[in-house]
Order: C-alpha cells, then sequence, then structure tokens
C-alpha cells in the first residue's frame, strides 16, 4: 500500500507551523509524499476577505519548493463550487486507486470539529486523519471523541504534537497590516511575495 498525506488549508499564507506540521507528519507516518491542497471556497471561513485562490496557491508553491516530498494541488481552487473535504477526498480517491491509503492532516481543534464537515460518517471510512494538537489544546477531550468515532465508524484517526510553534496566519496578516515584521514566521520567498503584491494591507 502506497501512503499518502493531504495537507488542506487556506494558506493565506502558508508559514513554518504548517511546514513543520507536514515535514513531522511525513517522517512519522513514513509517508511518501504530502499533498498541500490550499482551499477554493472553503465552508468555514469568510470567503470575502480571504486571498485570492491564485495568490495563495502560488504562495504554498513558493513555500513546499524546496522540499522533494511536497507537491501542490490545484484541485480545490479550480472548483468553484465550495471545497468540502468529502468532494476533494473522493476525487483524490479515484486518482489513486485503491492501493493508496489517504491520511488527511489537519489541526486537533478542526480535528475535534469533525462532526460538522460535510458527510462525516463517509468521510471517516473513506481515508485516515491526523490531527495535530497545538499548545494548549484540551488532548483528554479529543481522544474521547476519537474512541467514539472508531466505537461508531471504524475511523482510523491518528493525534501528533507539533512543536510549540504559536503562528497563525491570522498573526500574519494582522502584523503586515500594522507594519510590524514576520521575518523567521514564514518562508523568505512567501514574505517577498507578500509586499510585493501588497497583500494584507
Ligand atoms: P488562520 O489564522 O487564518 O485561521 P491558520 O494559521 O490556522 O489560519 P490554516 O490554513 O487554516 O492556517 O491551517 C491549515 C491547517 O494547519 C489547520 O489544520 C491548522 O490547524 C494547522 N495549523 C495552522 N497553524 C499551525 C501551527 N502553528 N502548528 C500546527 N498546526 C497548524
Amino acid at each position: 500500500m502506497k501512503r499518502i498525506g493531504l495537507m488542506g488549508g487556506t494558506f493565506d499564507p502558508i508559514h513554518y507551523g504548517h511546514l513543520v506540521l507536514a515535514e513531522q507528519v511525513r517522517t512519522q507516518f513514513q509517508l511518501e509524499k504530502i499533498i498541500f491542497i490550499p482551499s477554493g471556497i472553503p465552508p468555514h471561513k469568510d470567503s470575502l476577505t480571504l486571498s485570492s485562490a491564485k495568490d495563495r496557491y502560488i504562495m504554498t508553491l513558493l513555500a513546499t519548493v524546496t522540499n522533494p516530498y511536497f507537491e501542490v494541488s490545484e484541485i480545490e481552487i479550480k472548483d468553484k463550487e465550495i471545497s468540502y473535504t468529502i468532494k476533494t477526498i473522493k476525487k483524490l480517491k479515484n486518482i489513486f486507486g485503491s492501493d493508496t491509503e489517504l491520511f488527511f492532516i489537519t489541526g486537533a481543534d478542526a480535528l475535534y470539529e469533525i462532526d460538522t464537515w460535510k458527510s462525516p460518517e463517509e468521510l471517516l471510512k473513506l481515508c485516515s486523519f491526523i490531527g495535530a494538537t497545538r499548545p494548549g489544546f484540551d488532548e483528554e477531550k479529543l481522544k474521547k471523541k476519537i474512541d467514539f468515532y472508531k466505537r461508531e465508524y471504524s475511523a482510523n484517526i491518528f493525534i501528533t504534537s507539533v512543536p510549540a510553534l504559536a503562528i497563525s496566519s491570522t498573526d500574519i496578516r494582522d502584523r503586515i497590516k500594522e507594519g510590524r515584521s514576520v521575518k523567521y514566521l514564514l518562508p523568505e520567498a512567501v514574505e517577498h511575495y507578500i509586499y510585493k503584491n501588497k497583500l494584507y494591507l
């Protein structure tokens, strides 16, 4: 069986928190590669204030180019409708076939709310999940919920804890707006792209 990781997100912008998480999961779970999937129109976020799909896609490409195990997929940004994970996973399952196990990587906070996603039962049957806990997250609460998913839907869910990188896209956008430095929070090429294209002002 081939093992491939999928890292979904708005990546507005992509930062070292995302990259460290993806690389850690890749090595820890022996994944062949990680495919970053910038969302098109995300169901949970305000798409009006979101940067264009093109800008987010280019920033994701720039950030991942130095890692031979990272790829970027346009699957969601090419879709003009809301990006539901279930739809994306079904399409990727068709592309990769039954000899590939897909691991969807997500923050533990998002994983905790998976029952609010579209078709959670079907989704949990289609692919494995890896939830990353950020510092301060109540892991006990999550574990109880995961036990429930495992029992009810025979879900395949893992938890991993990533190093304390308190970086978020929201904080980076705020810093840019206020003229504060974002150095060392995200790859330099992405930082230059943001300034050159006057994003987040
Ligand atoms: P925003 O601040 O705009 O909400 P974000 O920084 O959380 O964005 P997303 O693109 O929404 O970034 O995140 C994609 C995935 O990466 C999510 O599952 C999120 O939990 C995870 N993630 C984001 N930042 C970190 C970090 N510093 N450490 C670990 N995981 C992270």
